[in-house]
């Protein structure tokens, strides 16, 4: 078998899971959309099924696939409902739906329902994407609580630059947020991940984390020892050639990369076409057989190189780790300028092995 594949670790995704919880306060829904940010929804929701407040995910697909798999916990579906036609399922498989437009308040009053909803109302204090004015959301507030088709309501909002932790905007959002509902009754909900870890003087009824539940920080700050996050995905392959190069040689595509001294190169069964990313460049870290080295050259579809000049041990077979408990996924993510959110979402494939 092809020796690619993505190790997650459900132990340290409960363990991240509780330490999301108690930064929260309060409860805690696990945010699981995206397949889990690839880490497989259906594997990650059973590993917490009696232990989450809830979950979270994007839309009534990733919903009704957890349902399916006999998860019976709160499901809040994050982006609402695209189609009025969604809520008579949304109530039968009694799901919780944000709110974030008065057409969908509309919609919910004319529906005819199995049952009563339980609505998170979303409200824009500063970010800018989805949610309801202060003014609309009052007036959605007493809409939908005057609705029959409503069981109860959940007052919600997002930051939008919660990673940034010397930027005053996510207090003013907190403060808007505080304004609108002060006199509105109902629980609430404000901190993602990034909000949960550098914003202590901000809280509500329900944290919605996500990442950090992962094992990655969303920002480069370095947090009290007490909050220690495990990174649940290892992305790892082997090496399944070696070969030894002179100096000024080439590797691979448009040779990228060109020896500045007599080389030996490991070339590992893993590429984009699985998720890593095809310009992570000459110098991103990897780790092989536990010890930190580098890649060289362009990656591949199936397959990328690494110097092996430094690492006489390894050869045939040897492990290489492209991201996990070794090798951040965040100071990958730095190295190729993207996100550590993209690169875990971006996982495809590669078999998830899940453990524990
Ligand atoms: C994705 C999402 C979250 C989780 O965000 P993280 O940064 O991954 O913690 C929380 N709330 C909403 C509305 C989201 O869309």
């Amino acid at each position: 078998m092809r020796p690619a594949h993505a190790l997650i670790d459900l132990d340290a995704f409960r363990r991240n899971y509780h330490l999301a919880r108690a930064l929260a306060g309060g409860k805690a829904l696990a945010v699981i959309k995206a397949d889990a940010y690839g880490h497989g929804a259906v594997a990650c929701a059973q590993a917490l099924a009696d232990e989450a407040d809830g979950f979270a995910v994007a839309c009534i697909e990733e919903a009704l696939t957890l349902r399916t798999a006999g998860i019976r916990s709160p499901i809040l579906l994050l982006e609402g409902f695209f189609d009025e036609d969604e809520l008579p399922l949304i109530a039968e498989h009694d799901l919780w739906c944000v709110v974030q437009a008065m057409w969908q308040v509309r919609a919910i009053e004319n529906a005819i329902l199995p049952r009563p909803l339980r609505i998170w109302l979303k409200l824009d204090t500063g970010m800018h994407r989805l949610g309801l004015s202060s003014r609309e959301g009052r007036a959605a507030y007493l809409r939908l609580s005057a609705s029959a088709q409503v069981s109860s309501l959940v007052m919600m909002s997002h930051f939008a630059r919660g990673d940034e932790l010397d930027c005053p905007r996510t207090e003013e959002q907190a403060s808007t947020f505080t304004q609108i509902t002060s006199d509105l009754f109902g629980e609430t909900s404000l901190c993602n991940s990034a909000a949960l870890l550098g914003w202590p003087g901000i809280r509500a009824d329900w944290g919605r984390p996500g990442l950090m539940l992962y094992g990655v920080l969303p920002f480069q700050t370095r947090l009290p020892a007490a909050i220690e996050l495990e990174p649940v995905m290892t992305l790892e392959s082997k090496i399944i050639a070696t070969r030894e190069l002179g100096e000024g040689e080439p590797i691979g595509y448009s040779a990228r990369f060109v020896t500045d001294r007599p080389t030996r190169v490991g070339v590992v069964a893993i590429g984009y076409a699985d998720g890593y990313p095809q310009f992570a460049g000459n110098g991103a870290p990897v780790a092989i057989d536990g010890k930190p080295g580098r890649l060289i050259g362009r990656v591949s579809m199936d397959m990328l190189t690494v110097d092996l000049t430094d690492h006489p041990q390894a050869g045939l077979g040897s492990r290489v780790e492209l991201w996990g408990k070794q090798i951040s996924v965040a100071e990958l993510a730095a190295h190729c300028h993207t996100s550590a959110y993209e690169l875990l979402c971006g996982v495809k494939r590669v078999p998830l092995i899940h453990r524990g």
